[in-house]
């Protein structure tokens, strides 16, 4: 079938047009991708053929240059692509430069500048807070409606789809334990999370405002937090996550652009406590910022949940007001993740933490029983979004293996 003729209904359809970086096999040259169905576009060499404005921005190694030029480039080169892709006379020219997806490789498509990680789900903040804190009166900590709680990450060790993650090791210490023990973690974990990636920077000392929101973030990609929860546990008071965290970060080769995401945008939850005037977001009825994201979670295949992103309390624009309301700046290329996404139903939850209810639930797989990951498993994160006329927009996939420590 011509790469053209992607089937009626297919998820990367000319409406969707993710991006990502690929090489060719015996070529160690990176250059951006646009997915086609199930082709990669060389978007720079398909520039050039044309004589598009965008070719050097589309020939370069990542992503970056592109999520640096803004949103009107944005819109230009998304337009550019899909009347490449879709009006006969420019497909002629571009044909050469279809490649089937199974004869690439796929790169970390943009090289992560700063790394946050939110816990914006109120069904997965209700869920920890009763598990680890059984006897408090409310699951939600005081500050949790008021603000969206997060914390700074490793942007050096995100990965792309498909890097197999190395069990970490760290200490334990069970509260009955006398003493903390040293060895591979015997509760690693997964968090299904959406990414959002910063394109336009902002200078110290100017708060970005919820309505600048798509001036500043390109797109989003799948996100697998990787947690290590014994090691998490131990270390995680008073200052918050660290090592039980910082081994690994996966995310999708895919970064859908918010462009694609018009007909998914559904107002978030209602807020039960009002909001200071920074975050309050009730005013924007005709123009929301959440989206309806349907997440899967499949652990060596078998679909374990299926989290719904339309439950998230906070949504991404209220994350980026809150994380420069200080005066921080943005970098291109910052990324920030969610927070695990979960929603109300046992079905619907991120983590397996929550799965097997701190491993008391093990969950019944065709390959045996998991509490948490065995060595050898494999966890995929895929998800889909309405698209326009009854589209699916996909959003990829986030893929990775745990193999033991050395
Ligand atoms: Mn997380």
């Amino acid at each position: 079938m011509p790469p053209f003729d992607v089937p009626e209904g297919d998820p990367f359809g000319p409406h969707n047009l993710p991006y990502g970086v690929f090489s060719r096999s015996g070529s160690d040259a990176r250059t951006v991708g646009v997915r086609l169905g199930d082709h990669v576009l060389d978007a720079g060499a398909a520039a050039r053929a044309l004589a598009s404005p965008y070719a050097s921005l589309l020939s370069r190694p990542t992503l970056n240059p592109l999520l640096a030029a803004g949103r009107t480039t944005w819109s230009d080169v998304r337009r550019a692509l899909t009347a490449w892709v879709t009006v006969p006379s420019h497909q002629e020219a571009i044909a050469p430069f279809l490649h089937p997806l199974s004869s690439v490789t796929l790169h970390l498509p943009f090289e992560v500048a700063d790394y946050v990680d939110f816990y914006a789900s109120e069904n997965h903040a209700r869920n920890v807070g009763r598990i680890f804190r059984p006897d408090s009166a409310d699951s939600l900590t005081p500050n949790w409606k008021h603000l969206p709680i997060g914390y700074h990450g490793r942007s050096g060790t995100v990965v792309v789809s498909g890097t197999d993650v190395v069990r970490p090791s760290g200490q334990r210490k069970a509260p009955a334990d006398p003493a903390p023990v040293f060895g591979p973690s015997v509760r690693l974990d997964i968090e299904a999370e959406v990414g959002f990636v910063v394109g336009v920077p902002s200078p110290m000392g100017a708060p970005v405002p919820l309505s600048s929101f798509r001036d500043h973030v390109f797109g989003l990609c799948l996100l697998n937090d990787w947690s290590a929860r014994d090691v998490q546990a131990w270390e995680y008071v008073p200052l918050g996550p660290f090592l039980g965290k910082s081994f690994a970060t996966s995310v999708s080769a895919w970064i859908t652009p918010l462009d694609a995401l018009e007909d998914a945008r559904v107002r978030p939850p209602e807020r039960t406590h009002p909001l200071l005037p920074y975050l309050d977001d009730s005013a924007d009825d005709e123009d929301p910022y959440g989206y309806d994201l349907r997440i899967s979670v499949a652990i060596n295949g078998h679909v374990v949940s299926e989290p719904p992103f339309s439950t998230m309390y906070w949504t991404a624009a209220q994350q980026l007001a809150h994380m420069t309301v200080n005066g921080a700046s943005l970098r291109t290329g910052d990324l920030y993740g969610s927070g695990t996404v979960s929603g109300p139903s046992e079905g619907e939850r991120g983590s397996l933490l929550e799965l097997t209810w701190n491993g008391r639930d093990p969950l019944e797989l065709p390959d045996g029983k998991r509490a948490f990951l065995e060595d050898g498993d494999e966890v995929t994160l895929t998800a889909w979004a309405p698209g326009p006329h009854g589209t699916r927009v996909g959003l990829g996939e986030v893929r990775g293996r745990v193999v033991p420590g050395a």
